[in-house]
């Protein structure tokens, strides 16, 4: 008997159609968490390497650009990223930053040891391996 009742009224809701509210539905603060991530543009092809964080630590303001066979050195968004970069889910980091283990630390060259030492990423292209992750705290309405 109350199982029916619960039934009909969902059905009920369900043909009032469905409202979304304008503000999100959340009248307070909310904790967003979003993959850390950094961008350069390259001044010489104008396109952009989107690249995710899966450890935390220093990386540089130019970097050699990405895309085949450009050879520009692109330049740090540092980390003032637009929106869409940041949060929208179909735009995909092709790159991530990481933290060599104890063999790959062995087989760098003098001068890439020597940036990880002192705290420095090392950049490969993305891999499956789990993002570092912010959360963001709006301020909410
Ligand atoms: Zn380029």
């Amino acid at each position: 008997m109350k199982k029916q009742k619960q039934s009909e009224s969902r059905k009920q809701r369900r043909s009032e159609g469905k409202s979304v509210p304008i503000n999100g539905g959340a009248p307070g603060p909310k904790t967003i968490r979003l993959e850390k991530r950094n961008a350069y543009i390259c001044p010489k092809c104008k396109r952009i390497s989107l690249i995710v964080y899966i450890d935390e630590g220093v990386t540089p303001m130019y970097l050699m650009c990405t895309h085949g066979i450009c050879e520009g050195m692109a330049i740090s968004f540092m980390h003032a990223l637009p929106p869409c970069l940041l949060m929208n889910p179909d735009i995909k980091p092709t790159h991530e930053w990481y933290r060599p283990g104890k063999i790959e630390r062995g087989m760098l060259k003098p001068g890439e040891l020597e940036h990880v030492d002192k705290g420095g990423l090392m950049l490969r292209e993305r891999t499956s391996s789990e993002p570092v992750i912010l959360t963001v705290q709006t301020r909410g309405q």
